[in-house]
């Protein structure tokens, strides 16, 4: 599935570390992403390289059946992503149940470049931590 990411490179996330020291054993589900940033980390990794699956399991169980696969694979077929800045986290640590991250991913389609900017909600469960919801704003910068 990650065959275009090799252990040794540095994690698409911008973390700075190699992916097999980062996010790819919380997408291959070797164990689960500690934090709240982690966990938006490693699901910003997930759409860059198109683990579908990791995206629906890592999302809170009521919404998962409103999660269109076919538009998320569609999604991830059109757009590269370029990078990720977090601005602002709140809670979101190992003691926590609930935390909110605050990010800008840029990613380019084939016509368009853009910043997505959201603040995450995310909750935590037997030490699983769920995505709930955003507040999103695109806008381009082409
Ligand atoms: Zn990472």
């Amino acid at each position: 599935m990650l065959t275009s990411q090799t252990t040794q490179q540095r994690c698409p996330c911008g973390s700075e570390k190699s992916f097999a020291f980062c996010c790819e054993p919380y997408i291959e589900g070797q164990k689960p992403a500690p934090t709240a940033e982690q966990l938006m980390r490693s699901r910003y990794t997930a759409f860059a390289l198109g683990a579908i699956d990791y995206l629906i399991d890592t999302t809170v169980p009521e919404k998962r059946e409103l999660i269109d696969r076919a538009i998320v694979a569609e999604q991830i077929q059109f757009t590269t992503w370029t990078g990720l800045t977090i601005l602002n986290k709140e809670a979101g640590s190992k003691e926590d149940t609930q935390g909110v991250v605050e990010f800008e991913a840029a990613f380019e389609t084939e016509d368009d470049q853009c910043i997505l900017h959201e603040r995450s909600s995310f909750y935590a469960k037997n030490g699983q931590w769920y995505y709930a919801d955003g507040e999103v704003n695109v806008r381009s910068v082409a």
